[in-house]
């Protein structure tokens, strides 16, 4: 992904988004934030222990840094399931400014302008929906669970029920998460997976001490293309968040004491 900068603030971009002069994207790092020791500092994790003013402050910095305004934020109300929602000018604010005005709820897709649909994550993965055709958008938080209950699958399939998107129009894009260099899973979690005959053998490795290493973004690869995206309209980051835990918050790397990054995607009007 590409590196961005303003100010302190440094985010991530899509370059292949970039010809969609019609959205703004960005994924956040930790730099740029007012948070102090594990939060340090970008923390835009809205569950964190983290005080309420950092929070805030945080989101006041990065949004003003990716020219979204921070009224128009709605951030999704993670549980590691697959349900998706339509976000509408009514939820403009949820999880921020106001109150989550839904639970349960690990993506979300609009066809609204100035809605800048939001996930949070650290070490999961976020993953980014434009159907430039009928100008609508779409963002999940897709964890172990979530890319078991193919998550992904759910906001293509929301897309073409609300908006009439057409999967080979869509483009997608995987944002930093764990990587397999870094996913040791045991047996149960890897079961979760073997179900998906689309995918190739790829996806883990068989290690001799009974562990498995996942590939994520391997996984929602090919859930995206089984759900008819185009695979030169996917993205893939590569970026492992363990690895870069300096720039970037790591569940895993930080034993769950960490801040947590955002990803975000708007409609301009
Ligand atoms: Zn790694």
């Amino acid at each position: 992904m590409k590196e961005n900068y303003n100010n302190e603030v440094m985010y991530y971009t899509f370059p292949d988004f970039e010809q969609f002069d019609f959205i703004t994207h960005a994924f956040s790092s930790r730099e740029g934030g007012v948070s102090e020791g594990y939060y340090q500092s970008m923390n835009l994790g809205v569950k964190t222990a983290d005080s309420k003013e950092n929070i805030r402050k945080n989101y006041e910095l990065f949004t003003e840094a990716i020219g979204i305004k921070l009224e128009n934020v709605v951030i999704a109300n993670l549980n590691h399931g697959n349900n998706v929602r339509v976000v509408t000018k009514k939820d403009a604010g949820c999880g921020i400014l106001k109150p989550f005005g839904f639970v349960d709820v690990d993506a979300l897709v609009t066809n609204e302008p100035n809605l800048a649909i939001t996930v949070t994550c650290a070490d999961c993965v976020p993953v980014f929906f434009v159907d430039p055709v009928k100008k609508a958008i779409g963002i999940a938080h897709s964890g172990w669970k979530g890319t078991a209950l193919e998550i992904s699958a759910k906001v293509v399939e929301k897309m073409q029920e609300e908006y009439g998107s057409n999967p080979e129009d869509i483009y997608a894009g995987v944002g930093p998460c764990i990587g397999m260099c870094c996913y040791e899973v045991s047996r149960d979690v890897y079961e979760e997976y073997l179900e998906f005959d689309y995918l190739d053998n790829a996806w883990y490795f068989e290690k001799d001490n009974d562990k498995f290493d996942l590939d994520l973004s391997r996984i929602i690869f090919g859930t995206l293309a089984y759900s008819g995206i185009l695979p030169e309209h996917i993205s893939i980051s590569g970026l492992c968040t363990s690895c870069n835990n300096h720039v970037l918050f790591s569940h895993r790397a930080q034993k769950g004491k960490r801040g947590t990054m955002a990803g975000m995607i708007m409609l301009k009007e």
